[in-house]
């Protein structure tokens, strides 16, 4: 099954929604909490209903496991797919108005995030779209991209998600990293950053929170991987984490293994 054309149909109606609520107050309006743990804001869940919305259209059959909504079974017939998603990557820049928002799709045929087969990150509000199919190479706009060949920590443009309470706890293993890197920068959507990573807008991406959910991480994953880049456990081991909404990662995605070896080395 071709699951590229529904992805892109999906995060193409995402747009069309969300759009309109960029910044607005009604994009913060808060209920219980979803599936991953996070109150939901109406942002989130009209962007996950237009994903169902599309899949209904399309007839699509899959297991949904998504931020909000948890484990949901769409479609009428059995079906042996997946799909893992993060509706709204960058709540909190949407509802500010930070222009660094993005949907994550990714299909698979097991439950594993190293198993995701096709793969989707758009920007909404660049309207710029990542994929990557497995084995085919991995593509902004439909343009083939590579990561950049930096190797010095120096030089490099590295994302960092320090983003919980134990910062001192967190930040400790980083400072070698802290004190070389000139360019230390968190965006605020780490799908996106990490696909920044696979096109050379960034040189690397750092998640050591133990917080990032694989819904945020499955699509990305595989675009990285294609684009020819580097992603691993702190430990520098293979990802293998269950596709579940409350499932998390940490990781160091790097352009390239010289400079994933240079992060690894610098970080204890
Ligand atoms: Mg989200």
């Amino acid at each position: 099954m071709n699951w590229l054309p529904i992805l892109k149909g999906c995060a193409k109606r995402i747009r069309e929604k969300v759009l309109p609520l960029i910044a607005k107050p009604e994009a913060a309006k808060t209920y219980g909490k979803g599936a991953g743990g996070d109150k939901m804001k109406e942002i989130d869940l009209i962007a996950e209903k237009a994903i169902i919305e599309i899949l209904d259209k399309n007839k699509a059959s899959c297991t949904l496991i998504s931020e909000e909504a948890g484990t949901v079974r769409i479609g009428r017939d059995h079906s042996e797919y997946y799909l893992t998603t993060d509706p709204i990557d960058g709540t909190t820049n949407a509802i500010r108005g930070l222009p660094f928002v993005a949907t994550s799709l990714a299909t698979s045929k097991a439950r594993n995030i190293n198993s995701v087969d096709t793969a989707l990150v758009s920007d909404i509000l660049r309207n710029i779209t990542y994929t990557a199919t497995r084995g085919q190479g991995a593509y902004r706009n439909n343009q083939k991209i590579k990561p950049s060949t930096e190797s010095s920590l120096k030089e490099a443009v590295i994302g960092i998600d320090l983003g919980t309470p134990k910062k001192e706890e967190l930040a400790a293993p980083f400072m070698g990293i802290l004190q070389k890197a000139r360019h230390i920068r968190h965006l605020g959507a780490n799908a996106l950053e990490i696909c920044y990573v696979a096109d050379g807008t960034m040189d690397a991406f750092i998640d050591m929170r133990g917080k990032l959910r694989v819904t945020d991480a499955a699509a990305s994953y595989l675009i990285l991987l294609e684009a020819g880049g580097t992603m691993t456990t702190p430990e520098g081991k293979e990802l293998y984490a269950p596709l579940t909404p409350s499932q998390t990662v940490s990781f160091i995605a790097a352009s390239n293994k010289h400079l994933h070896g240079v992060i690894r080395k610098s970080s204890v």
